[in-house]
């Protein structure tokens, strides 16, 4: 009888017995080590090769400025100056991903935002990269430290963006960075001389040479870099950068300016009766100046607009029309339970009181409509209802027995 002749990896050459597993192919036999190191291998090499498959921008499948903000006015209520200017910043910046020519080189359009918490700066980038369809990462200024501090290296924040797109880098240099809480890493102060803060005027400077376009190392799994680790080259120059911050305060400063201004060319002080809440609008790099940004950071963010306070109205009008408002997740929730959920006029505007009596603005409308809403989703997919009707009655005796008002006085 032939003796069973032993099997070895064509590729490695181990036999059958020193390895996990060992596939037979028509030729050989490959074992699982190598396969996986193939694997690897190919994967790195598709990668390499389909960023050649990234195709060149034609600027006329970009959509055009007012087809963008007809998009944005479908998920963002209200904010129109803030929609205005960043169509138009996103469609430069396609303008100059597309130029050909580099007679006269059209300068990135990077963006800050300034308007108060939960008005809708991040929603406004989450929903400018999903019309795109780009990479977007969205980091907090917070957790970055210069070199040598506790905390995530600026280049950390490419990071995410390479995660968005599966480390693609050819993707992600075409992506948009959401850099939210730019405010905290101002000077404290506006003399560096007297008060110098190392943490945030450092970051700033990191920061610089990112926004301006530069080819930066970056750590792939984000954190602190280790020497051990090996670095991924991207190039910043054509990735947009927004960024948002609250700068609370910063209406001290723009009015100030304003009233100096008003003295010094005799007018009869009419910027003092500008609403307190209207002088956002009047934001100029000048008072991000002296808010502690410096100068050379504002300089690379020569796109400046602001967001206003979300008024009673458009609370009401952000539970019930974008695209994806709470009331139609809820409605689609039940529905899909087979009842029919409605909401009475009344119970919406009773939420709205309530987010605005807790200061809670547009990120609490959300919590209030979920306690609301808890007992009759438990409920109702048991009942065999058909019809659910939340009046105001209901919302305000769900809101008691959650004790939503003492959760807030706590909180
Ligand atoms: P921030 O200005 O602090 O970045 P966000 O964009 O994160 O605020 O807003 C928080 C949430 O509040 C959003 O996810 C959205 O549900 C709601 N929201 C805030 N502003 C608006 C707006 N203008 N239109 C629609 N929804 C909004």
């Amino acid at each position: 009888m032939a003796k069973k002749t032993e099997t070895y990896c064509s590729f490695c050459g181990r036999s059958s017995r020193e390895v996990d597993l060992l596939m037979p192919g028509i030729n050989g036999c490959i074992c699982s080590d190598c396969a996986a190191q193939a694997y690897e291998i190919s994967r790195e090499y598709l990668a390499e090769k389909g960023k050649d498959k990234v195709k060149d921008i034609d600027i006329n499948d970009v959509p055009k400025p007012v087809a963008i903000k007809e998009y944005l006015d479908q998920y963002i209520i209200g904010q129109e100056r803030a929609k205005k200017y960043i169509s138009v910043a996103v469609y430069n910046h396609y303008k100059r991903l597309a130029q050909k020519n580099d007679d006269v080189d059209i300068e990135k359009s990077n963006i800050i935002m300034v308007g108060p918490t939960g008005t809708g700066k991040t929603l406004i980038a989450k929903t400018i990269a999903r019309l795109l369809k780009v990479p977007f990462a969205i980091v907090d200024a917070t957790v970055l430290t210069e070199a040598g501090y506790v905390g995530e290296d600026i280049e950390s924040l490419l990071t995410r963006l390479l995660q968005a797109c599966d480390y693609d880098v050819k993707l992600a240099e075409r992506g948009i960075v959401f850099i939210d809480e730019i405010d905290k890493i101002a000077r404290k102060g506006d003399n560096p001389s007297i008060t110098r803060d190392v943490s945030g005027e450092g970051v700033q400077q990191g920061l610089l040479k990112l926004l301006e376009g530069s080819i930066v190392n970056v750590p792939p799994q984000g954190g602190r870099k280790h020497p051990e680790q090996r670095m991924i080259a991207v190039n910043t120059k054509n990735i947009l950068f927004i960024c948002g911050g609250a700068f609370e305060g910063i209406e001290r400063k723009i009015a100030l300016r304003l009233n100096t201004h008003a003295v010094g060319y005799g007018a009869d002080a009419a910027s003092k009766r500008i609403a307190r809440e209207k002088l956002l609008h009047y934001v100029t790099p000048q008072d991000l100046r002296s808010f502690g940004l410096i100068p050379e950071i504002i300089g690379r963010l020569p796109i400046l607009t602001n967001l206003e306070e979300l008024d009673r109205a458009a609370l009401r009008r952000i539970l019930v029309e974008p695209k994806n408002a709470i009331v139609k997740q809820y409605v689609k929730l039940f529905s899909m339970d087979g009842v029919e959920l409605k909401f009475d006029d009344e119970a919406l505007d009773y939420v709205v009181d309530k987010a605005i009596e807790f200061k809670l603005g547009a990120r609490g409308l959300r919590s209030i409509v979920e306690t609301i809403m808890i007992d009759a989703m438990y409920e109702t997919p048991s009942t065999g209802k058909k019809e659910f009707v939340v009046t105001k009655e209901y919302a305000k005796s769900q809101l008691q027995k959650a004790n939503f008002e003492m959760m807030q006085q706590v909180n």
